[in-house]
């Protein structure tokens, strides 16, 4: 079993997870990072991206609408918009704002309206694929 490190998980309405963990996946701007204990210290941005981590040898999985995380050798901290687990997540809440969003692409719009509707369309779709990959 790995060495175990300290996670906190915090969204804007809770604390979506406090306690030790083995084992981090984050979805980076560049892609999948893994994150064990002894990781140098990092701090970057998030986005929209599913994250996974393994407490006493299971996985948990959650859709993450985008922040910030803090690396420390022992330590890891997630600031997050919001945090949902995959059986939280309401599919059709999803559709209807992923369909809200496409339908405002193809209006005109200035670039910040396009940025957010973007930033809305990520979203949904990063919902729906947690939802459906995880959530049977
Ligand atoms: P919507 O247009 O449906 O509100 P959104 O992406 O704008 O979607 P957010 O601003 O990211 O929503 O989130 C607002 C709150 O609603 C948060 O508490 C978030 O967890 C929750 N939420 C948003 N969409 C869903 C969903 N599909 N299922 C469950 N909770 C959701």
């Amino acid at each position: 079993m790995p060495r175990k490190f300290h996670l906190e998980i915090i969204a804007t309405d809770r604390i979506f997870y406090k306690g030790d963990c083995e084992h981090l996946v984050i979805t980076a701007i560049d892609g999948l990072v893994g994150i064990m204990a002894g990781h140098e210290p990092v701090v970057t941005t998030l986005p929209a991206g599913e994250l996974k981590y393994m407490v006493d040898g299971k996985w948990h999985y959650a859709a993450i609408s985008g922040g910030f995380i803090q690396v420390m050798p022992e330590s890891s901290i997630i600031l997050a918009d919001n945090c949902e687990l995959p059986e939280e997540i309401d599919i059709k809440r999803a559709e209807e704002a992923r369909e809200r969003a496409q339908e405002r692409l193809r209006q005109k719009q200035s670039i910040k309206e396009y940025y957010q509707t973007q930033a809305a369309l990520n979203r949904a779709m990063n919902r729906l694929k947690v939802s459906q990959k995880h959530f049977k």
